[in-house]
C-alpha cells in the first residue's frame, strides 16, 4: 500500500477515531495536533513545526524522544525474538534481567519481587489483587477494603477507577466496585483546615486513621496513594505526610501501596517518589518512565512480607496476568532506558533543572494576576490559574482560561497540559535551562495576552 499522504491524514483526523478523555464533538471541531517526530525534549508536527514537549508525551518520556540506545536495544531484540509467553512454564531473558534490575533499584524500599503488565492501570489492578490475596493467605480474608485520597488518579480499570478521587473520572461509569473509601488529601493551597503544611499533614493522617477505625481496621486491605498526586491537580504533600501515613498503616497492619506510575524513575528529582519522602511502601506500582514510553510496560513490585505469604502457602497460585505482560521489546526498552536514567543521573538533572524552573515560575507568579499557585518537585510541576488571587476563586468552565492559554503556548511552540486550569509541566528529564527559559517566556506572554482578553470580557 502506498504511504497515505499528509492531506488525507489531516482530513481523517478525529473523523474515525474515538479519542481518550475527550468530548467527540469538541475534538471534531478543535482537532488534535498531529505529532510526527520526536528528538530529545522536542517534537515536530506533521507540518514540521517544532515544539518543546513540556508534557513529556504523557509524563512518561523521561529519557527523551528518539534515543538511539533504546531504539537499538528494541531493534536487536526484535531481530531475535518478538514475543514469547510467560505463562505455563516459559519465560525470556529480557524479563528476567529486568526483574533483577528493578529489585536492585528498589533495594532501599525493600522490594523483592516484580510482576509485569502492559501499563499503569493494569499495574494498579495487579497491586490490588496482590493485596487481597495476601490477606487471604495471611488468614484474614475479611481484609478486602481499599482507601485512597480525594483527587487521586489510579487509572481506568474498575479497581483503580473505584479508587480515583476526582468525580469526573468516575461518574459516567458508575456503579463502581464496592469496598472503596476516600479521605482528605493534604492540598496545601486549598483545604478547609489550615495554611500550615505540617499541621495539615497531621490532620490528614489523623483523618485517615479515623476512617480506618470507622471501617474497622480488620476489614481494610490497603491504602493506595501517589507520592505526588498527578492527574488530580499536581498536589505535593507536605514532607511529613507520607511518614505519618506509613505509621498509620503500621498501627493497623494495613498494606501501603505507592502508585509511582508518574513519580517513578527520576521525575521528582529522586529516583522514586517514596524515596523522596523516605518511606518504604509494601507495594510499588510503575509504568510510564520505566521505559520512557518506547513500548507499553507496567510493573508491580512488592516486598518480602507479601512474597513470603505466597512462598509459605501451599498452591498459592497468583491467577492473574495477560498475554503481553513483560513483552520482550518493552523489557529491552526498559533495560536500555534505565541504563540511561542511572548513568546520566536524570533524577539529579530533574532536581536541578526543576529547581530552576520553579524559581522562574515563582518570579512569573509575582507579575501574573491569575497565577494562584506554583508547586512541584523535580520536573513534576503544577501552575494553578485562578480568577482571583486573593479569594482563590476558580475560573468558570465558560471562561476556558487555562485552555486558551495552553492553546496559545502551543501556537508559540510549547506544549503544556491544562487540567481544570492547572498547568501540568512534566517534560523529559533531559530538559535544559535554555529550554526552561523558552517555556517560561512563552507561558508568560500567553498569560499576559489572555489576562487582557479576560479583562475586556
Ligand atoms: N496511576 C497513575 C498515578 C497515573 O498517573 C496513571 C496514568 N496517568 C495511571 C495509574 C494509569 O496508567 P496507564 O494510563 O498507563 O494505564
Amino acid at each position: 500500500m502506498d504511504r497515505i499522504n499528509t492531506k488525507d491524514i489531516k482530513a481523517w483526523n478525529a473523523e474515525y477515531m474515538f479519542h481518550p478523555f475527550a468530548d467527540p464533538n469538541a475534538i471534531a471541531k478543535d482537532k488534535p495536533l498531529i505529532i510526527e517526530e520526536g528528538r530529545g525534549a522536542l517534537v515536530f508536527d506533521i507540518d514540521g513545526k517544532e515544539y518543546i514537549d513540556g508534557q513529556g508525551g504523557l509524563w512518561n518520556v523521561n529519557a527523551g524522544h528518539g534515543r538511539k540506545e533504546i531504539i537499538e536495544a528494541i531493534t536487536a531484540q526484535l531481530n531475535k525474538l518478538q514475543y514469547y509467553s510467560l505463562f505455563g512454564g516459559t519465560t525470556h531473558g529480557p524479563a528476567i534481567e529486568l526483574s533483577k534490575l528493578l529489585v536492585d533499584l528498589t533495594a532501599q524500599e525493600g522490594m523483592t519481587q516484580a510482576f509485569f503488565s502492559t501499563g499503569g492501570s493494569e499495574a494498579v489492578e495487579s497491586a490490588m489483587k496482590l493485596a487481597r490475596q495476601y490477606w487471604k493467605l495471611a488468614g484474614k480474608p475479611e481484609r478486602t477494603k481499599f482507601i485512597s485520597l480525594h483527587r487521586a488518579y489510579h487509572g481506568v480499570a474498575f479497581g483503580g477507577l473505584s479508587a480515583n478521587g476526582t468525580p469526573a473520572f468516575r461518574q459516567a461509569f458508575e456503579p463502581l466496585m464496592p469496598g472503596f473509601f476516600r479521605t482528605e488529601t493534604p492540598y496545601v493551597y486549598r483545604n478547609p483546615f489550615t495554611d500550615d503544611p505540617a499541621e495539615l499533614a497531621h490532620i490528614c493522617a489523623t483523618l485517615l486513621d479515623r476512617l480506618i477505625e470507622d471501617q474497622s481496621p480488620n476489614t481494610v486491605a490497603a491504602f493506595i496513594a501517589e507520592p505526588i498526586q498527578g492527574a488530580g491537580g499536581l498536589i505535593v504533600p507536605p514532607a511529613e505526610f507520607w511518614p505519618l501515613v506509613r505509621k498509620v498503616c503500621d498501627k493497623h497492619g494495613i498494606l501501603l501501596i505507592a502508585d509511582e506510575v508518574v513519580t517513578g524513575f527520576g521525575r521528582t528529582g529522586s529516583m522514586f517518589g517514596s524515596r523522596l519522602w523516605g518511606v518504604a511502601p509494601d507495594i510499588m506500582v510503575f509504568a510510564k518512565g520505566i521505559n520512557s514510553g518506547y513500548v507499553p510496560l507496567g510493573a508491580t513490585m512488592f516486598n518480602a512480607r507479601i512474597e513470603q505469604a505466597f512462598r509459605k502457602a501451599e498452591n498459592a497460585w497468583f491467577m492473574h496476568g495477560n498475554t503481553y505482560l513483560a513483552h520482550p521489546l518493552a523489557c529491552a526498552a526498559a533495560l536500555a532506558n534505565l541504563d540511561i536514567v542511572v548513568k546520566e543521573d536524570l533524577a539529579a538533572n530533574a532536581a536541578s533543572v526543576g529547581g530552576y524552573f520553579l524559581d522562574r515560575l515563582n518570579a512569573m507568579q509575582q507579575r501574573q494576576p491569575h497565577v494562584g499557585d506554583v508547586r512541584g518537585k523535580g520536573l513534576m510541576i503544577g501552575v494553578e490559574l485562578v480568577a482571583d488571587k486573593k479569594t482563590k476563586a476558580a475560573f468558570t468552565s465558560d471562561d476556558q482560561f487555562g485552555a486558551k492559554v495552553s492553546k496559545r503556548c502551543r501556537d508559540h511552540g510549547v506544549l503544556v497540559r491544562n487540567i481544570y486550569d492547572t498547568f501540568i509541566i512534566s517534560p523529559p528529564l533531559i530538559l535544559t535551562r535554555a529550554q526552561v527559559d523558552r517555556m517560561v517566556d512563552v507561558m508568560d506572554e500567553a498569560l499576559t495576552f489572555q489576562t487582557r482578553a479576560y479583562a475586556k470580557g
